[in-house]
C-alpha cells in the first residue's frame, strides 16, 4: 500500500495506519482505523484515527464535522463489538495540546465512563481542561463561521 498524502514518517500513528507498526486493528476502512490505547484508562479504551495525518483537534475546521462524526461512529461500533451495551456510559473526546502525546488526530473512546479511576478522570474526565469531549468539539466547530475572507471585512454602509 502506498502511503497517502499527509503521511508523516516520524509519526507512530501514521505507521500504525500503514501497517508498518504492529497494532491490533479492531476496525478500519479507507478513511479511519481503530486500535486499543497502549495505556488503557478504562476497561475499554480505544483510539480512532484518520489514516491521513491531521494535526490536533484545534486545527480542525467546520468542514471536518462529518469526519469527527464518522470517527465517533467507528468508536461506538467498536464498543458494541466489544459487548459494551450502555453507550450512554462512555467518554469520547480529544486531548488539547500540549497534552496530546502523539500529534496525530485521535479520538479517545473509553467505557464504562462511570468506572474510571481518579487518574483517568484527570486525563479524560469531564473536569479535565485538557480533554475536549467530541460533543464539545462538534459544537465548537459548528459555531465557526464558514471561512470566507469577504465576510470578514467590515461593511462600510
Ligand atoms: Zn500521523
Ligand atoms: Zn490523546
Amino acid at each position: 500500500m502506498n502511503p497517502c498524502d499527509g503521511y508523516d514518517a516520524s509519526c507512530v500513528f501514521c505507521k500504525i495506519a500503514n501497517r508498518e507498526k504492529d497494532a491490533e486493528i479492531l476496525e478500519s476502512d479507507e478513511e479511519l482505523c481503530c486500535f486499543p490505547d497502549v495505556k488503557p484508562g478504562a476497561q475499554h479504551h480505544y483510539l480512532v484515527i484518520p489514516r491521513m495525518h491531521l494535526g490536533n483537534c484545534l486545527s480542525l475546521r467546520k468542514e471536518h464535522v462529518p469526519l469527527v462524526q464518522r470517527m465517533m461512529e467507528m468508536g461506538k461500533a467498536v464498543l458494541q463489538k466489544s459487548h459494551v451495551t450502555d453507550l450512554t456510559d462512555i467518554r469520547l473526546g480529544f486531548h488539547v495540546p500540549p497534552f496530546s502525546s502523539v500529534p496525530h488526530l485521535h479520538l479517545h473512546v473509553l467505557a464504562p465512563a462511570s468506572q474510571m479511576d481518579p487518574r483517568s478522570l484527570r486525563m479524560y474526565g469531564p473536569q479535565s481542561v485538557w480533554f475536549l469531549s467530541a460533543d464539545q468539539l462538534l459544537k465548537k466547530l459548528n459555531s465557526q463561521k464558514d471561512s470566507c475572507p469577504a465576510e470578514a471585512k467590515p461593511s462600510d454602509s
